[in-house]
């Protein structure tokens, strides 16, 4: 449980929920304090619920529990911030639910975060202004990854620490990075890199937001930053999810 208190307050957002029993639901709260962690909210889908309008997907919330046996319960929530517009616009929606996805994917339960914390509340912002939302995602996911300690290496080859030239250089998911064409050229866990994408990534990775949101991008380099990006996550996640796996299988398991 992760607070010693009977009853306790904190902030949080709803990362999921599910439905539980007649009138329940189960939230996993991600909360600067604490981490991540599963929560009963009781009777909000009752329609006389006064918390339910409270505890909708992507509300930033600030609320009162009580220690449960399984599950701690909430027994007050005021929203903070609704990011209404998140929920109305079914675009975005779909970009907070991936932002909730691919946190809650990389951080262990009760494993606090308040960088994280931050970082989504930051990203749910930026969202709802967002002229460019597939832009705003590129951005999530480099700061995610950043924070979590698996930033790409986009500067230097990650097999000879030599820095790169200008021309086409290689990545390799596997390493985590970038290689030069002596290094990438014909490895089997490396793929080229066009010259405007390595740019791009590298604007992304080191530059502030407003900066990051202005940028011009042909479809082609958008789309080679997207695959790079999505393949490199999906590495890292199946990895991940081995490990976890395999923990278990020797009787640790690191996800609680
Ligand atoms: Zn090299």
């Amino acid at each position: 449980m992760p607070s010693r208190e009977r009853v306790y307050r904190t902030r949080a957002i709803v990362l999921k929920r599910r439905e539980q029993g007649e009138a329940d639901r189960v939230l996993t709260l991600f909360t600067p304090e604490y981490g991540k962690y599963r929560v009963l909210a009781k009777g909000v889908r009752k329609p006389t619920s006064r918390k339910a309008g409270h505890l909708e997907p992507f509300t930033h919330v600030a609320l009162v529990l009580a220690r449960g046996k399984t599950w701690d319960i909430i027994t007050s929530a005021q929203s903070i911030t609704t990011f209404r517009k998140l929920r109305e616009n079914l675009s975005l929606t779909a970009y907070a639910y991936y932002f909730c996805e691919l946190l809650d994917a990389f951080v262990p339960e009760e494993d606090p975060h308040p960088e994280l914390y931050d970082l989504l509340l930051t990203a749910f912002r930026y969202l709802e202004q967002s002229p460019n939302p597939r832009l705003t995602a590129r951005w999530f996911e480099l700061a995610l990854l950043q924070n979590v300690g698996f930033a790409p290496q986009l500067f230097q080859c990650v097999q000879c620490g030599q820095p790169l030239q200008p021309e086409i250089n290689y990545f390799s998911c596997q390493r985590g990075g970038m290689l030069c064409p002596r290094h990438g050229e014909g490895a089997k866990d490396a793929r080229p890199v066009p010259l405007n994408a390595l740019k791009v990534l590298r604007y992304i990775q080191t530059q502030p937001y407003t900066a990051i949101i202005r940028l011009r991008l042909t479809p082609g380099t958008m789309r080679q930053v997207e695959k790079l990006l999505n393949d490199y996550l999906q590495h890292l996640l199946e990895r991940r999810l081995k490990s976890k796996k395999f923990l278990r299988q020797l009787g640790m398991d690191p996800g609680r």
